[in-house]
Formats: structure tokens, sequence, C-alpha cells
């Protein structure tokens, strides 16, 4: 009786679900025999009943396994999503979670948006129905943030791409470990592309592991060191691609400015006739970045035309989030670009680093997926033997002022107590909750504000939260949500790059250049591309990427809204109060500083100015030719700068003229401090 008990449950538990899955579209049954060939399929039983019957499940697979297309379905499909609520699985990446959830709907036969949706800053596409919810992890630790705090709207939660231990991945840790003791219910599963599990299901309580062992094909490792990879890529690429009888190829380089510069290359190839003839095969040519629109991404999974081999020039981006099938030969360039921030001086440097083992063996793996295959490192086996074995986790290596905040909201009292898997250096908590003091976002009791607590409605760092936040008091907050929304895109690909038209390229680029700076600078193109009513072409005349304006559009769309909500502006998204026009550009610029005193620098030498910190340490640092204040003579004074890039020098990107009395007013605390070590300079 109890075993029919049971099962008439089960039909009911499944019946249920069902019900809620209204197929709309025919799925192709190439796509249905597709998944099932993945070597997660067979697993498919034992990894629900594991589910069922744990709390914490840590699922270990190789890339392409499956994991993150299939067990979502498994779930929904085995009636472990309650009513009303949803599962949510985490990606480090917008691109993955907008890519999975467009897959997993194609396979499920559902529009996107329906029963499977995703949810990414500034953007989603969800709606009452959604029961898989693709979503990054900065998003779920938001919706902590913002009421959700026991994450009731979710049964099970699903952390992907662990191993990558982005910071918002970490947080989603500690906060999941810390929800799951007040929610017996939540079923939370982590999954990871690497073997380091021991770690993670430790920290999990304990948590059982479930390998998914992939098939996988031997891949030949040969090795070419040299010393500038990038003067031999497309000569290499064209060699294997010579050489090579079947199988796609895919290229790891470090980032965009690579990845066009070796596309530019191939494309010349692929348009001249002589050169193309000598080739059996054509090239299909497909750049792969964080930074493309989406629909670009999304030609990485095209199948490859008879009489074409693809070849995919990537970021590591391609190494664990995104899985392309088809590939037999991997080039790995052996390095990697990391953001690192120092919390000494305050500085965000990107610099690129050898990559480590682990990364190495992944990049490889991709050629053995379904075919042996080959990968050919630039670089020597005694490089490689003296790589590190993993990746320092980004949370040791970042500023970390927007996750105490988030904490703070959350009601974690002392965030050096939160349960980080990983926890960042005390030093850098530390210096955080200064900073987050002088932005006046926590009190000196370490408590946080009511200015705090405003800033954390907004998906932005503490610093541009605070810049909108005084814009409204100004009077300029449509001006300054523009600049802030360039600001949240790429915006140094705003302007387009191409070395051929560069003269003329610097001559338009002129004619926008405002004598404030960048920001202003930024406000000058939107102005324009508005009064050409949002034209593509007036885009392409000035060399503008249409792209990074139609995003910045969108992001003020949803950062106005979340104004228009606070009453910050009015239904219309106009300014509630509105400055004169004569104070206007100087109103920008002292919202910029609300936000941005501490990146404060002062005039040196010719483009270098020094940063001014409180601290033990100065960095000098330069203006970027790029930039509009580089050309501009004299030099102003006084800037604030967005940030700082290191790359062959430390370069400023994106700089504003202040006055020293714009910081007494915004920052009384620092300016004391600056003060202090600098009498002269602020007599
Ligand atoms: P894992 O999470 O284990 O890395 P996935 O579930 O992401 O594996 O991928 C499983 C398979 O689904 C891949 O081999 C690929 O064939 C297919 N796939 C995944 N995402 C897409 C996509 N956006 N478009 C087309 N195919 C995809």
């Amino acid at each position: 009786q109890a075993d029919r008990d049971s099962e008439t449950k089960k039909q009911n538990e499944e019946k249920k679900s069902k019900k809620k899955l209204l197929r709309t579209e025919k799925v192709p049954e190439e796509i249905v025999q597709q998944t099932r060939s993945l070597p997660i399929y067979a697993l498919k039983h034992q990894l629900i009943e594991l589910v069922k019957n744990n709390q914490f499940v840590i699922i270990l697979g190789e890339t392409g396994s499956g994991k993150s297309t299939q067990i979502p379905q498994y779930i929904a499909e085995a009636g472990l999503v309650q009513d009303g609520t949803k599962i949510g699985i985490t990606q480090p990446r917008r691109v993955a979670a907008k890519s999975l959830a467009q897959r997993v709907s194609t396979e499920m036969g559902v529009k996107l948006g329906s029963y499977v949706g995703f949810a990414v800053r500034f953007e989603s596409c969800l709606s009452s129905k959604t029961v898989i919810k693709y979503m990054t992890d900065g998003l779920l630790v938001k919706d902590c943030v913002e009421g959700d705090s026991n994450l009731d709207s979710y049964s099970v939660v699903m952390i992907d791409e662990a191993h990558d231990r982005s910071i918002h991945t970490d947080v989603a840790f500690g906060l999941l470990k810390r929800t799951a003791r007040c929610r017996p219910d939540l079923k939370v599963i982590i999954s990871s592309a690497t073997l380091e599990f021991e770690k993670l299901s430790t920290f999990f309580n304990d948590a059982p592991v479930f390998n998914i062992s992939g098939k996988s094909f031997d891949v030949q490792v040969l090795y070419q060191p040299c010393t500038n990879y990038m003067t031999y890529m497309t000569s290499t690429i064209l060699t294997i691609h010579r050489k090579r009888t079947a199988g796609d190829i895919l290229v790891f380089l470090t980032g965009q400015d690579e990845i066009e510069k070796v596309y530019d290359e191939l494309s010349a190839i692929s348009e001249s006739k002589v050169a193309q003839k000598a080739l059996e095969l054509q090239l299909m040519v497909v750049p792969c970045h964080a930074s493309l629109p989406f629909e670009d991404q999304q030609k990485i999974f095209l199948s490859t035309p008879e009489g074409f081999r693809k070849i995919v020039l990537a970021t590591n981006i391609a190494e664990t989030s995104i899985t392309i099938d088809g590939i037999g030969f991997v080039i790995d360039c052996g390095f990697v670009k990391e953001r690192r921030y120092n919390h000494c001086t305050g500085i965000e440097t990107l610099v690129t680093v050898p990559i480590t083992k682990f990364q190495a063996i992944q990049r490889k793996g991709r050629a053995g997926r379904t075919q042996p295959g080959q990968c050919l490192r630039m670089y020597s086996k005694e490089q490689y033997d003296r790589f590190k074995q993993a990746t320092q986790p980004d949370i040791q290596r970042s500023n970390v002022e927007f996750v105490i905040l988030d904490l703070l909201a959350m009601g974690v009292d002392n965030p050096l107590k939160f349960e980080f898997i990983d926890p960042p250096p005390p030093e850098a908590v530390g210096e955080a909750l200064l900073n987050l003091q002088l932005l006046s976002a926590v009190d000196e009791y370490l408590k946080i504000t009511q200015l705090g607590r405003q800033m954390v409605r907004y998906p932005l760092d503490p610093p541009l939260a605070k810049v909108l936040l005084t814009s409204a008091e100004l009077g300029c907050s449509t001006d300054v949500l523009r600049i802030v929304s360039v600001l949240s895109t790429q915006h140094q690909y705003l302007f387009i790059r191409d070395k051929r038209r560069s003269k003329e390229i610097e001559q338009i680029k002129q004619r926008f250049f405002a004598p404030e700076g960048d920001h202003l600078t930024f406000l000058a193109i939107c102005n324009e591309w508005t009064d050409s009513n949002y034209d593509e072409n007036w885009c392409t005349e000035n060399f503008i990427q249409y792209r990074i304006l139609a995003e910045a559009e969108d992001i003020k769309f949803h950062l106005a809204s979340i104004m228009i909500k606070n009453n910050l502006l009015t239904d219309n998204g106009d300014d509630i109060v509105t400055c004169g026009q004569a104070e206007l550009r100087d109103n920008i610029c002292k919202a910029f500083t609300s936000g941005y005193f501490a990146n404060l620098a002062k005039k040196m030498a010719t483009f270098a100015y020094q940063k001014l910190s409180y601290g033990a340490t100065e960095e000098r640092i330069y203006l970027h030719p790029s930039g509009s204040l580089f050309k501009k003579q004299p030099l102003p004074n006084l800037i604030i700068f967005h940030e700082v890039m290191k790359t062959s020098k430390p370069f400023i990107i994106g700089a504003v003229v202040t006055k020293a009395h714009w910081i007494k007013e915004y920052s009384p605390k620092f300016y004391k401090k600056l003060q202090e070590k600098f009498p002269l300079f602020f007599e």
C-alpha cells in the first residue's frame, strides 16, 4: 500500500508540474537527440534522488556534460519546485545566463520569458509563469538585499560555474548557507567543473558529491613557445587550418583588442580571393567575448556549413561558461586578463597574467568533446609547470565596498564574521568600511545609514549610486543619469577604433570633447545622438558604437525606473528640481565629486597626475591618449577619475575636473585627512 501511495503521489507530482509546462513551439528532433546523448542523461534519476534526500548537493562534471541546461529541467520535471516558486540558476556571466535561458526554452519548446526566463543586471525576460530562472549570481544577492532575505521565491537554487569563484558566487555561498538554516525546505545545488570539491563539500556541511564523468576524447598537447604570441597567431591558425582535416579551431586570447586584431587579419585573407583559393576550406571566423552584442554571441553556436571551418576567437569565457561543439583544435596563448584591486592605493588594474594549470587543462579539454583533438600551447612545458594551480578567488583581489554594503543592508552586522568560503583580507574589509563611512553610507558605529540603504537599491557601485542620489539634490539627474548609464557599459570602446582611419576618427572625437572631461563628453555624444532620433547612421558617421549607446539607453531606462520609484524623478522621468543652465555643468562635476572624491588626482607634469590619498602610497597615474583631457592646455589642476587601468602604464579612464572646496563640501572627513597630509596644497 505504501508503495502504491508513493507511486500515486509521484504521478500526481509529475502531473502537477507538467500542467504548468505548455509547449508552444516544436522541439527539433536533433535537439531531443542531442540532449539525450549528454552524459548527465543516464544519471537523471540518481541525481534527483540525491537532491530529494539532501539539502546541499555538489555536482562535478566536465564542461558540456549537461549540468547547466539539463539539471534545472530534471528538477522541474520531478516536481521539486513548489507552486508559485522557482528554481534559480546563477551564472557569473550575463552572456551565459541569457544564452542558457534561450537554449533551455528551445529544448523545452516554450517561448523565452514564459516557463524559462532570465534576469541579468539591467535586463530581464520573465513572467509570472517562469519556473526556471537563469540569472547572474549578482542578482541573487540583490534579491536578498531587496527583501527576499530568505529567498522565499525559490524552492531550489543552483549555483552554477562555482569554480569561477566570482565575488557574487562567494557571497551567494555564504548567503545560502545562512538561509538554509532557517529554510530546511530550500534545496541548494552547487555545480562546478573542477576537482576542488572537498572544500565545497566541507563548507556546505559535508554535502554529498555527485560526479558526472563525461565522455571525452584524447587531446594531444603540443608546445610552441614564443616571445610574443600575437606576432605568430594568424600564421599559426592558418598553418593548422591547412593541415587539419576535420574539426573547428578554438583560439584563446586575452581580450577584445587581440580578438579584433586576429579577426581583421583573418578577414583580410577571407576577402582576398587569391589567398582564399590556397585554402581548401573557407574560413568562418567568429569572435567570442563578453562585450559582443547578444545576437553576435549566439553565432558561436551556429553549426559550421559544409566547405567551411569555424575559427572561434575567444577570451576565457569559452573555458567553462560557454560550450562550443565540434572543436578539434585549441590554440592557447597562455594568458588571461585579470582585474586586481590594490586596497592600499585604491587602484584597480587590469593585468595580463599567466593562466593557471586549471585553466590550461580546461582550455585543452575544449578540443576533445566530440572527437580526439589537439591543443597547441604557445608556451613551453617549463612555463606550464610554473603556472599556479588555481586562480585566487575574486573576493581576495577586488574592491569589496559593494559586498560590505550589501551585507550590512541584509542585516549582517559584522561583515568580518560573515561565513565566507574564503574571506576577503581583513584590511580590505576595513578599508571598504572606511570608504563607505567617507561616502556617508555607513555611520561611525559601522551601521548602514539611510543614505546607504538608498544606495543599495541601485545595481551600481556605491560611489556611482551616491552620484545619482546627489544629482537629484543638485537638479541635474537626467544628465547625470545618461553619463552614469554610459559609465555602466564598456565605455572605453565607445569610439570605434580603426587604424586605417585614425586621423579622421581623431578629428570627429575632438568635436565632442568637453573641457570638463570625459563624463561631459559622453553627455555631448548622448545629446547629439538623441537629436538624431537615435539614428544608427549617425553613430556610424561619427565612429561611435551604436550598441554601446543603445545599451546605455536601456540602462538609463532601468535606473530611471528605480529613481522614479524612490521619488527622485517625476513619473515622466524628469528632474523634480532643476538647476539653471549656467550652473548645470558645474553641478554635474560636483555630483561626480560627491561619489568619487577618493579618486582624486593632482597635476604633476604633462599628462601625469598624482593620486592623492591619505594612506601611505601615492601613485603616479597618466591621462589616457584617448581621453578628452589628453590634449587640453593647460591641464586642470585637480581631477577625479572613474578608474585607473594599468596596462603599459597606470592610465586614467574617465577624468572630470573638480575643485577642492567641492571635496570639502561632499566629504569633509576625507578633506580633513588630506589637508593634514598635504597642508601646502590645500592652503
Ligand atoms: P555544462 O553545464 O555541463 O557545461 P551545458 O548544459 O551548458 O553543459 O551544455 C550541454 C550541451 O548543450 C552542450 O554540449 C551544447 O551542445 C548545448 N548547448 C548549451 N548551450 C547552448 C546554446 N546556447 N546553444 C546551443 N547549444 C547549447
